[in-house]
């Protein structure tokens, strides 16, 4: 060992435990450590090794832990939060769902309220790279950048009228497209970029029923020049398809297609009710696409991800807000699609991690940057919690976490190089105040649509 003089400074080291690195070559190292300077990873595996050459004035003990990349989910609209636990029973999306709080009537307080509950969920839960985009997204990249998460926030360009979608009709109104895509670029101009790259800003046309034809034509031009991705729902129900077809006589696909949006850059949410004709087509177009298992069950409806994976799409996965577990979507993807498939016994659990992680992260240009532990990636790190009941036996690592672990068994969270979740607390924000702001916006919001939450003895 050498003396201490030739020891390599850091700030932190993470000392001990199981080591998931989820890199190329899936390399594993039973009783590791990683070194954290700055935001990156400067060196990771055995812990004699790296201990040996860096010194660090903070080190985490992390002997029965399971240490593993952040997770990357890549679709959500965290002031939905609003309808949790209320729109399942109700309709598919909140969007067409009548006599409940819409988003397009919170206030953008109330959006950044909702956005944080949302985002210290998703968090807790393990998620380090969050795809956030909806009405008020500067209220969103607000709460990313406070909370601490990595995020890729968007606007919600739309120019159907929200009003009358929930009473069941396309009215397709100029001033809100405009209204929402000034909303959209005036993010892109503020926050793309914020805290060294840690906050990125995109595009999101919100889908090719609930945009008019010269509306996705304008999201397609505005994005033009645009490095990131633009993030779009697709054939997410039978009503879009359609609409969609009998506006223009086209699929949604061929829509997209059509207004120049159908390219690498896509990650288009759903994708269920896809005319098998389309599936080439996409492919070809090199689009990834957002699977959001436990949103398609809710409908009772499964995507042909198998199918749709076969043709070249990209598969990343989802929570799409309703719950910001993704080791529960990794069950719920897998065991879905061998519900689908006529073959039974497909995919596996290695695979429904690499969609929740590096599959993510190079859909979203950051493939190099996080998605797998290695040395000069950034630190976004979780440190699980190996002697709780539901993460035993540990054997290869990734059946467990895939078919066992839930977000609760996620002890610590690092993003950037930042312990943001530190013991299960949030580090960055009074974790308990937030829910309960969130709370008091969703029953006065409830309350005003008529229903009496439980926790009110009277109506308001
Ligand atoms: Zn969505």
């Amino acid at each position: 060992m050498p003396p201490e003089a030739e020891l390599r400074s850091c700030d932190l080291i993470l000392s001990g435990g199981t080591i998931l690195t989820l890199d190329a070559a899936d390399a594993v190292f039973a009783d590791g450590a990683i070194a954290v300077l700055g935001r990156h990873i400067v060196a990771i595996g055995p812990r004699e090794a790296v201990e040996a050459a860096w010194t660090a004035p903070r080190r985490m003990e992390c002997t029965g832990r399971l240490l593993m990349p952040g997770l990357v989910n890549v679709h959500n609209h965290t002031p939905l939060m609003i309808t949790r636990g209320m729109i399942e029973d109700l309709g598919f999306a909140p969007m067409f769902t009548p006599g409940i709080p819409q988003g397009h009537r919170l206030s953008e307080d109330e959006a950044g309220i909702l956005a944080r509950l949302g985002v210290y969920e998703m968090l807790r839960n393990g998620c380090t790279t969050i795809v956030d985009f909806y009405r008020y997204p500067q209220a969103l990249a607000r709460a990313h950048a406070e909370l601490g998460s990595r995020a890729v926030i968007a606007g919600r360009v739309h120019d159907a009228d929200p009003e009358e979608l929930t009473r069941g009709r396309y009215v397709y109104e100029p001033g809100l497209a405009r209204e929402t895509i000034r909303e959209n670029a005036d993010l892109v101009e503020r926050f793309d970029g914020y805290d060294v790259g840690r906050i990125r800003c995109d595009w999101a046309p919100h889908a090719p029923d609930t945009c008019s034809d010269a509306c996705l034509r304008e999201v397609a031009e505005m994005a033009r020049g645009h490095a990131g991705n633009v993030h779009t729902h697709l054939c997410q129900s039978p009503v879009e398809v359609e609409q969609v077809h009998s506006r223009s006589g086209l699929t949604p696909p061929q829509a997209l297609e059509a207004a120049g949006l159908l390219d690498p850059r896509l990650i288009a949410a759903h994708c269920i009710h896809v005319d098998p004709r389309d599936y080439a087509r996409m492919g070809a177009a090199g689009i990834a696409m957002a699977y959001t298992p436990i949103g398609n069950a809710k409908t009772g409806r499964i995507a042909p991800v198998l199918d749709l994976a076969e043709a070249g799409i990209g598969i990343t996965l989802c929570t799409d807000t309703f719950s910001g577990d993704l080791f529960e979507a990794m069950r719920w993807a897998v065991a879905m699609q061998r519900i689908r498939s006529a073959d039974g016994f497909v995919l596996d659990a290695r695979t429904a991690l690499r969609w929740a992680t590096q599959a993510g992260a190079e859909r979203l240009g950051l493939g190099d940057a996080v998605g797998a532990l290695t040395t000069g990636r950034r630190a976004d790190i979780l440190i699980m919690d190996m002697e709780t009941p539901g993460l035993a036996p540990v054997i290869d690592g990734y059946g467990i976490l895939v078919w066992s672990a839930n977000g609760a068994n996620v002890r610590s969270v690092i993003v950037d190089g930042r312990l943001v979740i530190e013991d299960g607390r949030l580090t960055t924000a009074d974790g308990p105040a937030l829910v309960r702001e969130a709370q008091a916006v969703a029953e006065r919001l409830w309350a005003a649509a008529g229903r009496r939450p439980v926790t009110r003895r009277t109506a308001a």
